[in-house]
């Protein structure tokens, strides 16, 4: 293990890497768990931080981690763009053309995929990616009541290969024995199953031949003075509303059945991400608002709205066994333009009052 660092630091400064997760799947934790590693058990210098916004389950997070050699002082705190690890939380991730940033022949990737999406999330992957591996995360997660964060450390131990599993199991202990003690032996087991499951599904030239270098995603996301949308206007704001909060799910959905709802609105009330739609219609013969379904799509799995429901109209299911959601329901206000964040000027739906005030003096319709 020790022949394996020196090599890393014969090459370069720092080993890099950069997570790139969702809120709620615990990747923070998971990259202080990996900093105190490198600094208690591998006597490395280590260094780390995390970037999310201000809201909490559903929105991106990134984490960076840096080792380097202990002889020498870790100066850089910027964002890691050119990582050596980067690991994937979700494979709903490798849609989005910046997680795959800075990323070279040299970057091992981990991805967390579902059964069944592995081959969809290899299709993503850049040409320029030699190596990359994969673990169910979610599933190991469900079966061992751990969390997806534990499964992803002990693939990333395995991956790195300088990490002996001992020592990622005590940093676990130390870490989750503390604040959750009573978790704790679910969260060994799924760190040791990440640890045995991850897999190589990547590895060239001995897994394969090479695709074509034009398969790699456009690194075309990035906003700057020339390219971002009339107003500064940012469409891919951390907005709950556009953004699609399904991959924050860990496993588990509320399934909804309808006969028993009595039209509350508690669950709407509840909801942090506008999953309820409700519409003028009629319960036991009185015309009220009623509850016809919800929009998955917006639906980060927190199971409030099952806590809150009076009836248990709502209750937990596991996703695996609701592939199809009976009362899956697109919010219509959304639907009515797909596009309703990226239009914008005077013919968009985002207009400016200056704008409405010009028309009404030319006497046109607003
Ligand atoms: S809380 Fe339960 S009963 Fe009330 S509207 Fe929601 S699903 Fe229906
Ligand atoms: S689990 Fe319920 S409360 Fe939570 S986001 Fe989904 S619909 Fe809303």
């Amino acid at each position: 293990m020790e022949d394996c660092m020196e090599q890393i630091f014969a090459k370069k400064d720092y080993y890099e890497i950069r997570l790139e997760s969702i809120g709620g799947l615990g990747a923070n934790l998971c990259g202080k768990m990996v900093g105190e590693l490198a600094v208690r058990y591998l006597n490395l210098n280590s260094a780390g931080f995390s970037s999310y916004g201000s809201e909490k389950t559903g929105t991106p997070v990134k984490g960076y981690i840096r080792f380097c050699p202990p002889d020498r002082e870790i100066r850089v705190h910027s964002p890691i763009v050119n990582p050596d690890l980067l690991v994937i939380f979700h494979q709903a991730l490798t849609n989005d053309q910046s997680v795959w940033k800075g990323c070279s022949a040299r970057t091992q990737v981990i991805i967390a995929v579902d059964q069944g999406q592995e081959e969809a999330a290899l299709d993503r992957l850049p040409a320029d990616i030699q190596t990359c591996y994969a673990v169910n995360a979610r599933q190991i997660a469900m079966e061992t009541k751990s969390r997806i964060n534990v499964v992803m450390l002990g693939a990333m131990a395995k991956v790195m290969g300088f990490v002996a599993p001992e020592h990622v199991r005590q940093i676990c202990r130390d870490n989750l024995g503390r604040k959750y003690p009573a978790a704790l032996e679910g969260n060994l087991k799924g760190l040791d199953q990440g640890y045995a499951q991850v897999r190589t599904v990547r590895k060239y030239p001995e897994t394969g031949t090479k695709k074509e270098a034009s398969a790699a995603p456009k690194d075309s996301q990035e906003w700057g003075y020339v390219t971002a949308p009339i107003g500064g206007v940012n469409p891919r704001a951390g907005s709950t509303v556009t953004a699609d909060l399904s991959p924050s799910r860990q496993g588990y959905v509320p399934v909804f059945i309808k006969e028993r709802c009595i039209n509350c609105g508690l669950c709407d009330s509840t909801c942090p991400d506008m999953v309820f739609q409700f519409a003028k219609g009629t319960f036991k013969g009185k015309e009220m608002m009623v509850n016809r379904g919800l929009d998955y799509y917006h639906c980060k799995g927190c199971m409030r709205c099952v806590d809150v429901c009076p009836v248990n109209a709502l209750v937990r299911g596991v996703e695996a066994e609701h592939l199809e959601k009976q009362y899956f329901l697109p919010n219509q206000d959304m639907l009515r333009v797909p596009d309703y964040y990226v239009k914008a000027g005077p013919d968009g739906y985002v207009t400016s009052e200056s704008y409405l005030t010009e028309k009404r003096m030319e006497g046109g319709e607003v």
